[in-house]
């Protein structure tokens, strides 16, 4: 039998401490924190309107983000999240590298977390490993099934969580207590149970390395002034085993202890050069500070640094020069570029949302026919008129036409019962049926423009059409 693939050898990463675990841990806390906790936040919003501040109604056909509602017709609003979402991630990228993957993607956190509990019940890194290679003793039975029902548990808060975001929390709370969950939500906390528990504790890195498109081209984002985790080459090699009292004559500070590649998540030898799988987490670098801090030798054997700096630090070696202290380029045309496309959207949907209307109006004119001759000579087109009400009140209007001077206009509710005021209720849409009739003028096709007018606080919203006539 010829093996035509290599067997992905399981990761156990090692425990480690230091200032970048730290600040992992507390991008877990804060971001967990967040993902768990937000459903349950309140916002008063007025009478017959959810108050959960975060929600998405998806049968009310309504976002809710705190004080601003999304309505359907104003998905644009999403668009520009999605936007400032993919352009931000690329900005953060040119300046700081993979700090995404490393610190808050979802598949590295939970991950996180998973290896954590994990550690917790099974131990380090070692008797992790001699668990696995040993035989089935009751000991390896019961912390195997304690680790999955603690995932499991884990997968179903998760899942719990995003359907929170989707319905009111306390009910649905109310709802798992009387046994009276709809179909919909159990369908989704199992499938996310499943999937958190997959991809978090079997799946991991395999995610980054074979699943994960960003960690393809996110290539294309970083250029030479670009942060990435560094080993100091030309301070570490020649690397070799060393003994308290040897001489540092000769040779590297790495003593190749294997510390940084054993608390890896992804299993690589940074060593061996920046790789597509470094998540830039920066375990390694606390791995190596605490060697050699043993050592006694200065920390920053592997680091946080840009391509420019290794290469400057590298020419200064071989030109015997003092070395150059090291420094960051924030402002460089592709940071620019992006600084500039996150201000643009940002501002734009800032303007949206600070000049969002309360009432849109959209006018249809019907077609079919185009328009109706009269008995008396006269000349109607009709139209159809949809008002969204988006305040929590209930509002009446008046319709005002400009562009041709109607003889009469006629407005007719749902039934084509005649009305004599447009009235919609709180938070949501009316449609109307409107008659314009006049008598023939001069041109064949003229714009017309309908202007509804809140009778309470008169703001005005309107709609261009055209009139019709033979
Ligand atoms: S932790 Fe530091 S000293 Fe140890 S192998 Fe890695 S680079 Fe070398
Ligand atoms: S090489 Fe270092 S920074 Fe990259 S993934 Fe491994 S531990 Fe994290």
């Amino acid at each position: 039998m010829v093996q035509l693939f290599e067997k992905a050898a399981k990761i156990y990463p090692r425990r480690v401490a230091g200032l970048f675990r730290n600040l992992k841990w507390a991008a877990m806390i804060v971001l967990l924190g967040i993902y768990y906790g937000a459903p349950w936040l309140r916002y008063d919003r007025g009478p017959h309107v959810p108050d959960q501040a975060i929600l998405i109604d998806l049968t009310g056909q309504r976002g809710y983000f705190f004080g601003v509602e999304i309505w359907p017709q104003e998905v644009y609003l999403l668009v520009g999240v999605l936007i400032l979402a993919a352009v931000g991630l690329f900005f953060a990228t040119a300046l700081l590298g993979r700090v995404w993957c490393g610190y808050a993607c979802p598949q590295t956190v939970w991950t996180d977390l998973f290896v954590w509990v994990e550690r917790f019940v099974q131990g380090d890194r070692n008797a992790r490993k001699r668990l696995d290679d040993g035989p089935w003793t009751i000991e390896k039975v019961w912390k195997k099934a304690l680790t999955h029902l603690i995932w499991l548990v884990i997968g179903m808060v998760t899942g719990g969580a995003w359907v929170f975001y989707f319905n009111d929390a306390p009910s649905l709370i109310d709802g798992l207590l009387h046994l009276q969950l709809p179909g919909a939500v159990l369908v989704w906390v199992g499938a996310l149970t499943l999937s958190t528990y997959f991809m978090a504790g079997f799946a991991r890195e395999n995610i980054c390395k074979f699943a994960c498109p960003y960690a393809r081209f996110q290539s294309a984002m970083f250029d030479r002034d670009t942060l990435i985790i560094s080993y100091a080459h030309e301070r570490g090699e020649p690397r070799g085993k060393h003994k308290r009292g040897d001489s540092w004559e000769g040779r590297g500070h790495c003593i190749d202890c294997d510390s940084c590649v054993v608390v890896c998540p992804m299993g690589i030898d940074i060593r061996d050069g920046l790789q597509f799988d470094c998540i830039s987490c920066g375990l390694c670098i606390d791995a190596c500070n605490t060697v050699m801090e043993k050592i006694m030798l200065p920390r920053g054997l592997i680091h946080y640094d840009t391509e420019r700096n290794q290469e400057r630090r590298a020419e200064d070696l071989r030109t015997a020069r003092l070395p150059t202290k090291g420094r960051m380029r924030w402002i460089r045309p592709r940071t620019v570029f992006y600084a500039a496309i996150i201000a643009l959207v940002g501002s734009l949907m800032l303007g949206a949302i600070l000049l969002r209307s309360e009432t849109d109006l959209t006018v249809i004119h019907n077609r079919s026919p185009q328009y109706v001759r009269l008995s008396s000579g006269d000349i109607r087109n009709n139209y159809q008129l949809k008002v969204l009400n988006k305040t929590h009140f209930d509002r009446s209007y008046e319709i005002a036409v400009e562009g041709i001077a109607p003889k009469a206009v006629e407005v007719m509710a749902a039934g084509d019962v005649p009305v004599t005021a447009v009235t919609v209720p709180a938070n949501s849409v009316g449609e109307f049926r409107v008659q314009l009739i006049t008598d023939r003028g001069a041109a064949a096709r003229n714009r017309v423009t309908f202007r509804l007018i809140d009778t309470s606080t008169g703001k005005v919203a309107q709609h261009a059409s055209y009139f019709v006539q033979p």
